[in-house]
């Protein structure tokens, strides 16, 4: 075994050990690791440097207590978590995802994740994750407005706007960061408006930061399709989930003149053979927070498919946009067989380790969640520029910037695929790409 072989093996073997159980964060190193090999054999300084080492060790990981009191007077109590992952290019930078599922597994492997993706953004930004297993969906707006308040009053002591910059993620959206914002504000008694992305443009947001994963996805999709016999107008397009990356990426598409015939949410999904009404969509999800049935009843002339999995449907271009895992191995040959052919990530890690293997060998496009899905945190990098030079950009500025952003990042992760001898595997050209990039600032920070 060469050493660069064995030090990927000896890093490995080393997250399985020290994270007993915590399958998300080992799925999630085990696909960096595996696309590194002919990098490192190049590199032998990071090997010298311990970075293989140092990359899968958090610097951080902070957990708490979170009380709170319901609107029954009850006290519920739940677990809080920031973790600080790697502050090796900028402040740690990532999302907060308020999710029942949420632990310390889910929230290491997305931080992980986070580092590479922010790297790619080539804005200078470490990354991170944090959140709670607090659910907002059964809540009213005064449990949600307590449950911020008293996550926010012990993470206040971890985050400021050069150190770590949460935002939103899966559960997190305009209202929690309002809140949790105001929060800050009252413990600090400061304004420091770079301390979080994602707030709204009438207090230090930035425009385009709600649409940005959703339409940077669609930006990359554009970029996987120029100079393919494919395109996104006139195709058939399938988006999993309902939340905020899932109806922008709709809508992106749409104004690409695709046709976007389903998406869904945990119990079924909706088909719209005429296309989905995007609008309806938005008013029913994001406005009234309404369940996803209540939009057939609603449109009529197309049906909630309950209990089914919405990869079913025959689409050109899948976009899975819910959730990590939710696309699997079988779902992905049934895509195959059905005559997809191109698959990108609007989630983190939405499609399983077979699910990529199936997808290479049926020769489907694959755009990885790192590099596609990276308009979000890209915008939020500009939020917090915005924020720094207390302006605030229009929003054709803030979209052409991610439009011009998702562009470098797909043409980075193309070129370095081909540098490395996989042309074509945007998977390994990313993840190459992004761990160079963070690497090499290690090595020149030293042992640290
Ligand atoms: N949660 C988003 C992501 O997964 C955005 C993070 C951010 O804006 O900091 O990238």
């Amino acid at each position: 075994m060469s050493d660069a072989d064995a030090a990927l093996h000896d890093a490995l073997e080393t997250v399985v050990r020290r994270n007993p159980g915590q399958h998300l964060f080992r799925q999630a190193v085990h696909e960096v690791l595996e696309s590194l090999a002919p990098v490192v054999k190049q590199h032998p300084e990071y090997v010298e440097g311990g970075i293989l080492k140092r990359i899968i060790e958090p610097e951080r990981v902070i957990a708490f207590r979170v009380p709170w009191v319901d609107d029954n007077g009850v006290v519920q109590v739940n677990r809080g978590f920031r973790v600080q992952f790697s502050s090796d290019l900028g402040p740690y930078k990532g999302g907060l995802r308020f999710h029942r599922s949420v632990d310390e597994d889910t929230l290491k492997f997305l931080g992980f994740e986070q580092v590479f993706k922010n790297a790619l953004t080539g804005l200078g930004l470490g990354g991170g994750k944090g959140g709670s297993d607090f659910d907002p969906h059964d809540k009213s707006d005064a449990e949600v407005m307590r449950f911020c308040q008293s996550f926010m009053a012990e993470l206040a002591h971890h985050i400021g706007a050069d150190l770590d910059v949460p935002a939103g993620d899966i559960g997190v959206g305009g209202r929690e960061i309002g809140y949790m914002y105001g929060q800050y504000r009252r413990i600090t008694g400061r304004n420091e408006a770079g301390v979080l992305t994602g707030k709204g443009v009438g207090y230090g947001g930035s425009w385009a930061r709600t649409e940005a994963t959703g339409y940077g996805l669609v930006y990359f999709v554009r970029e996987m399709l120029r100079d393919t016999e494919y395109s996104l107008e006139g195709s058939r397009v399938v988006v999993s989930g309902s939340g905020n990356v899932a109806i922008y990426a709709a809508k992106k598409a749409a104004q690409l003149g695709a046709t976007v015939v389903a998406c869904s949410d945990s119990q079924g999904y909706i088909l719209d053979e005429d296309g989905l009404d995007l609008d309806l969509l938005s008013d029913i999800k994001d406005v009234r927070r309404a369940r996803l049935t209540a939009y057939a009843e609603e449109r009529g002339n197309c049906t909630y498919v309950e209990g089914r999995s919405v990869w079913e449907v025959e689409c050109d271009i899948a976009l899975p946009c819910a959730t990590q895992n939710e696309l699997d191995g079988d779902a992905a040959r049934l895509l195959a067989d059905n005559g997809c052919r191109v698959i990108a990530e609007g989630a983190n890690m939405p499609c399983t380790e077979e699910a990529v293997e199936v997808i290479h060998e049926r020769g489907i496009l694959f755009g990885p969640a790192k590099a596609a899905n990276a308009g979000g945190v890209a915008t939020s990098g500009l939020e917090m520029r915005q924020n720094a030079g207390r302006l605030q950009w229009d929003f054709e500025r803030v979209d052409s910037e991610l439009d011009r952003i998702m562009t470098t990042i797909h043409a980075t992760a193309a070129a370095t695929a081909e540098e490395y001898g996989a042309p074509g595997d945007l998977v390994a050209g990313a993840n190459i790409a992004a761990f160079r990039k963070v690497a090499d600032a290690m090595l020149a920070q030293g042992v640290i």
